[in-house]
């Protein structure tokens, strides 16, 4: 089940840098905006194996950094199975790391777990990483595919992330996730 993420304002922790790589991940963020805007998820026909609202987000992020002066350039590393999965090989870890490097903030358009791993992939590079989304919860997301050829995506339940400060003090890790769940 995919995370349904907000976006941040990110203004404060860009405002000291200059040369900017964004990294869009590909599934949950793209979820979340055809979710949350009732717009398609995937209409192949017209736009292929992306989801026009979240380009359009990612085209705006990169035109609003851009404005403030910034260097943007998308990290794009596109194949299918990044539609439905979020595993980073050894290859994509090594060219984000070296294009990481050209730049001196890194923002994760993705979920915490995403942020983590691409700070461990950029340890010691000296490059900042800063997330530009935020983790509401866990959808339950029913596909409705429409005729001709367009999947939409209907939300169920959300199950929502709990802050660190909320949860139980001796909690394990995992149990960040908690068990409210909101019908919507
Ligand atoms: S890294 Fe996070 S945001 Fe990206 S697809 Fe995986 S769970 Fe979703």
């Amino acid at each position: 089940m995919p995370f349904l993420l907000e976006e941040c304002d990110i203004t404060d922790a860009v405002a000291d840098t200059r040369a900017a790589l964004l990294v869009p991940c590909g599934f949950c963020p793209a979820v979340s905006f055809a979710v949350q805007t009732g717009r398609p998820y995937l209409e192949p026909i017209r736009h292929g194996f992306r989801t026009p609202v979240y380009e359009e987000h990612v085209r705006k992020l990169k035109t609003e950094l851009e404005a403030r002066g910034l260097k943007v350039r998308r990290f794009d590393w596109w194949s299918p199975h990044q539609l439905v999965v979020c595993m980073w090989t050894d290859a994509r870890r090594t060219a984000l790391a070296r294009q990481a490097a050209e730049h001196d903030v890194v923002v994760v358009i993705g979920c915490d777990a995403a942020r983590k791993m691409i700070e461990d992939c950029l340890a010691g590079a000296g490059v900042r990483v800063v997330q530009a989304m935020r983790m509401e919860g866990l959808m339950d997301v029913v596909p409705v595919l429409e005729f001709p050829c367009r999947l939409s995506l209907k939300m169920g339940a959300l199950t929502r992330v709990l802050e660190p400060a909320a949860a139980a003090p001796v909690a394990a890790p995992e149990s960040r996730i908690g068990a409210q769940s909101v019908q919507t």
